[in-house]
């Protein structure tokens, strides 16, 4: 029996942990009348502690994950002169069509409004305001006092330094190689951290689960499903329609071929959720499809750690069920400053396992959101993690693809099946 247990996956047990709170919540909701039982002692005390411990537990994860992954992701670009052709344009190309993924996100939730109904106002202690200009928020990212951002945990000037200090490692290379090992082994055991923590996130789910449904009942079932169906929508749009698009308007190459090819990527990165496991595979199709490796060695790590259009539909999308919920109107600016820290947060999450979640919190502080309402979305997030890990090394892919074709590394007989791809990847291992 015990064996059988060991046997579930995480992402199931936090399937389990979401689908108990939902049932436990709901017979708070309906059968338990008794104040002290239900409010007094699970709902203010036990299912709070969990929940908020556990939220607690992921924030602690926020500033430390997203330092050490964008020094380490920046400074293992290799060869800073080599890639600065095309460094430039790939880097570009990775922060528009993320930010166009979060406006997208933005769009289809205000459309489906998926928070709407759930009334969460009432369940959050404290004020909510969202009070974030967006001169202020530019203004903000340059660090006046870098230390006092890391402990502060603002995040975009962190990001900012982050990125410096990774481009003067990859500068300095042998001179500060100690460094380099330092954030490199820092990273490690941040991530290790990341996996520890998300053991418990069973327990958190189902803590927070049966916080929100015991006040909320049935009314809050519908939003969930709602919010599922925006970040699904948000993403097959970005998937099977900006792609393709950016693909015909800038290659004018057939979009169907590549998918062709390159849907064994998508399922690879949908079952691991790791865009990271997935670069050795990803360099593999796209030298199929002839793109030379000179390029998709810089592009694909680069885009695992940095270019994440998946995650941000749904952190787009978690914003705006968030807003809606707490009854929150984002106005013009505020919205402004989630396309540019979703984008940031993009940058900052690793291509691993539900680190998208972890970045989220940095995107509703942006905006002042209260960060409980993560704890909802985070029951089915696993899900969703897969689909997004798909849509993310599509990305990387189709970007690498327009940024060979303009630097003409790019074999168009290979792609179009002409000619048979020159040479198989045999050192792809050394990803
Ligand atoms: N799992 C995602 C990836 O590896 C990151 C995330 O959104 O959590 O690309």
């Amino acid at each position: 029996m015990i064996s059988k247990l060991k046997n579930i996956s995480l992402g199931n047990w936090m399937l389990i942990g979401m689908v108990l709170g939902f049932i436990v919540g709901l017979i708070l909701n309906f059968y338990v009348n008794d104040p002290f039982i239900k409010d007094t002692l699970l709902v203010n005390n036990i299912f709070y502690l969990g929940g908020t411990g556990f939220i607690r537990l992921m924030k602690m994860l926020v500033v430390p994950l997203v330092f050490f992954s964008i020094v380490v992701g920046v400074a293992s670009i290799s060869d800073i002169k080599k890639i600065g052709a095309i460094g430039g344009r790939t880097i570009l190309i990775y922060l528009v069509t993320t930010a166009l993924a979060v406006t997208i996100a933005l769009i289809i939730a205000s459309i489906i409004q998926p928070g709407v109904g759930l009334n969460m106002a009432g369940l959050t202690q404290g004020t909510v305001t969202s009070n974030a200009t967006l001169t202020d928020t530019i203004l903000n990212i340059i660090p006046e006092n870098p230390f006092s951002s890391l402990a502060n945990g603002d995040m975009l000037p962190v990001i900012i330094f982050a990125l410096l200090v990774g481009i003067i490692l990859a500068k300095l290379r042998e001179k500060t190689q100690t460094v380099n090992n330092f954030f490199t082994e820092g990273n490690e055991i941040m991530l290790e951290m990341t996996r520890i923590v998300m053991k418990f996130a069973p327990i958190g789910i189902f803590c927070l689960m049966a916080k929100t449904f015991a006040s909320l009942g049935f009314d809050g079932l519908l939003p969930l499903a709602k919010y599922i169906g925006c970040v699904l929508i948000g993403l097959a749009i970005q998937a099977f329609i900006v792609y393709p698009a950016l693909l015909v308007v800038f290659t004018r190459l057939n979009p169907i071929r590549f998918f062709k090819k390159f849907i064994s990527v998508m399922f690879f990165a949908f079952s691991s959720s790791t865009s990271s496991a997935t670069i050795p595979l990803n360099l593999e199709k796209l030298s199929e499809l002839g793109v030379s490796r000179e390029v998709s060695s810089f592009t694909i790590p680069l885009g695992a750690t940095i270019n994440m259009d998946g995650t941000a539909i749904m952190q787009g999308c978690a914003v705006m069920f968030a807003a809606q919920a707490y009854g929150i109107d984002l106005g013009l600016s505020a919205l402004l400053t989630v396309v540019f820290t979703a984008v940031m947060a993009s940058i900052g999450t690793a291509g691993v396992p539900s680190v998208g979640l972890i970045t989220l919190t940095m995107v509703f502080n942006s905006v002042g959101l209260p960060v409980d309402a993560i704890g909802v979305i985070m029951g089915i997030d696993h899900i969703l993690d897969m689909v997004r890990t798909a849509v993310n090394v599509t990305g990387d892919a189709i970007c690498t693809i327009i940024v060979s074709f303009k630097n003409k590394s790019i074999d168009l007989d290979i792609f179009n099946g002409k000619k048979a791809p020159d040479k198989t990847w045999d050192d792809i291992t050394q990803f």
